[in-house]
């Protein structure tokens, strides 16, 4: 048995039960040009080794965060110091298995052979924002027990002046906070070091999803939340896990109250901006000039809205509803843009299609930003201090009188920052192909057009969640390119295989559109709308998509 809502979606999978378990399985293909992926292979290869090593001599495993980052070994050191310092001493034979297993050249681009990829672990970088992993976990893993220490100490303070003053009731009150302060440091203390690892991408997790982050609910010292584990490739996770939004895990609901902001750092705050002569999207960081477009060289400025990228993951807690029956909401959808080819744009190259000649360049350095608007496009008031964020909706009213809020991890700390209003954000670069058609079409045919495409992956052998599209402007009013592109961040191999297979595609895509029994002025299930598009759902129409290919391939 099943329950069925009353949208598309469901309508269609009920009409045709067949199509929820019927169809063609793709092979599977894996790619080993992922950069992301081989690094934090590479780091798992040297991880384990010094594990090796460390057994060798006797010791135990380093099996949870407190006992890698915290506790020190026999010479008076942490062993993550002693982990560091053991690759800056560039052990030979932990080179000649990184030269042996990861491919050559990846292992160029990643800086296996001048060990450059050391400094990109353990050292933050002016050019590359994402390095300096290892030393944000170090960070973030000494700052969190150093808070809780202290607070230990005063509240052992306050429970002397109670026991001196004769407040008996008062010390045993503290005392039992103090307590609580102790379970929290221990849940901090024995979270699995492999785990901790992997969500602060350091080590692989299941290879993919890539930028992955969590939705930390254990930091309330609730000991059930040792168990759950929530994370996300931070694509979704900006609507899954955007404040506002409920998940089930563990047999309870949870709820997110904010963005993790380790001390010292500051989340990336950027600007998206939609050139005002082209329509062009690009992206710029908060506070810079504003650049000219890419596309028509144009500095007009259409629209401009601030985003914040979560990229130390979400804060949470355990909500104070229970599970009911339907899926709890998300806060927000996701909305992807491409923004630009990191360096030089990649040269066109005319492909014969049928009659016609189109445009087709690819990109290992394709630049896609997806975006959470929030409800109603309003955004979220972050406070980009503590972390703090609401629905702007919801705050409207508040923001006036006061600005002053609950610090995530601490109830009962007030923070007096100001709250900024954002939308949360993701940029990651991938494998990307663009297509420029020798004629015009309005962005409702060019998102007409990309999704025939997309339901046309199956012939050349990829599936349609592995791949994305995007309709870009290109100057030349009314008129797109298409844009498909690897879901995956740091591309997986798809959009190379499109590039190369692009009348397949187009076939396939013309199929899928001609032989479906919805109108032609509308779309459904079975040809262009998907789960995913629902925001799009109104502009897609099957036939022009269907002339449009027709013409292209006669
Ligand atoms: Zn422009
Ligand atoms: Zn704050
Ligand atoms: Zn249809």
């Amino acid at each position: 048995m099943t329950y069925a809502q009353r949208r598309n979606h469901d309508r269609h999978y009920f009409d045709h039960p067949l199509d929820l378990i019927d169809g063609h399985v793709a092979t599977p293909i894996i790619s080993l040009q992922n950069p992301q992926i081989a690094r934090r292979h590479l780091h798992a290869i040297a991880f384990a080794a010094f594990e090796r090593d460390h057994v060798a001599r006797g010791a135990a495993w380093h099996r949870t965060v407190e006992s890698f980052f915290i506790s020190l070994d026999h010479d008076g050191r942490a062993p993550v110091d002693n982990f560091v310092d053991w690759l800056r001493s560039r052990p030979e034979e932990l080179l000649n298995t990184l030269l042996r297993t990861i491919p050559e050249d990846l292992s160029t681009s990643l800086g296996v052979q001048d060990w450059s990829w050391v400094d990109a672990l353990t050292e933050e970088s002016e050019v590359a924002q994402n390095h300096g992993w290892l030393k944000r976990a170090v960070g973030e893993v000494r700052q969190d027990f150093e808070d809780i220490e202290d607070q230990v100490k005063s509240v052992q303070l306050s429970i002397q002046e109670a026991l001196q003053a004769g407040q008996h009731s008062k010390a045993e009150k503290v005392a039992r906070y103090q307590s609580a302060l102790l379970r929290e440091r221990k849940t901090l203390a024995d979270r699995r070091l492999i785990n901790f690892l992997a969500q602060r991408v350091i080590l692989p997790k299941y290879g993919f999803p890539v930028d992955v982050v969590s939705l930390d609910v254990w930091s309330q010292g609730d000991s059930n939340a040792v168990h759950v584990d929530l994370s996300r490739d931070l694509s979704l996770a900006i609507t899954d896990f955007a404040p506002g939004s409920q998940l089930v895990a563990d047999k309870a609901l949870w709820e997110s109250i904010g963005l993790r902001i380790p001390a010292g750092y500051a989340l990336p705050d950027s600007v998206g901006v939609r050139c005002g002569d082209c329509g062009a999207f690009r992206t710029k960081r908060s506070g810079a000039d504003a650049s000219v477009c890419e596309v028509c060289a144009s500095s007009s400025i259409g629209s401009q809205r601030g985003f914040v990228e979560p990229i130390f993951g979400f804060l949470g807690r355990r909500s104070g509803d229970k599970p009911g029956e339907a899926r709890p909401p998300k806060t927000g959808f996701a909305k992807y843009y491409f923004s630009d080819y990191a360096g030089d744009p990649p040269e066109f190259r005319p492909v014969q299609l049928g009659q016609q000649i189109v445009e087709v360049r690819f990109s290992r350095q394709g630049e896609i930003t997806v975006i959470n608007p929030g409800p109603g496009e309003k955004g979220f008031m972050v406070c980009r201090s503590c972390g703090h964020t609401e629905l702007a909706i919801a705050s409207s009213a508040k923001k006036k009188a006061n600005f002053s809020h609950e610090r995530p991890r601490r109830s009962n700390q007030q923070c007096s920052s100001t709250l900024a209003n954002r939308h949360l954000g993701h940029q990651f670069l991938t494998d990307v192909v663009e297509f420029r058609f020798p004629f015009s079409m309005t962005s409702s045919e060019a998102w007409s057009v990309t999704y025939a495409l997309m339901a046309g992956l199956h012939a050349v052998g990829i599936s349609q969640r592995d791949v994305s599209g995007v309709s870009r402007s290109t100057g030349l009013s009314p008129s797109s390119s298409i844009i498909l592109f690897d879901a995956v961040p740091g591309g997986a191999g798809h959009a190379q295989r499109i590039a190369e297979n692009i009348t397949e595609l187009a076939h396939a895509g013309l199929d899928v559109v001609r032989s479906c029994e919805c109108g032609e002025d509308s779309s459904c299930y079975g040809c262009l709308r998907s789960y995913s598009n629902q925001q799009l759902h109104n502009v897609l129409v099957r036939g022009d998509a269907m002339h449009i290919l027709e013409s292209l391939l006669r």
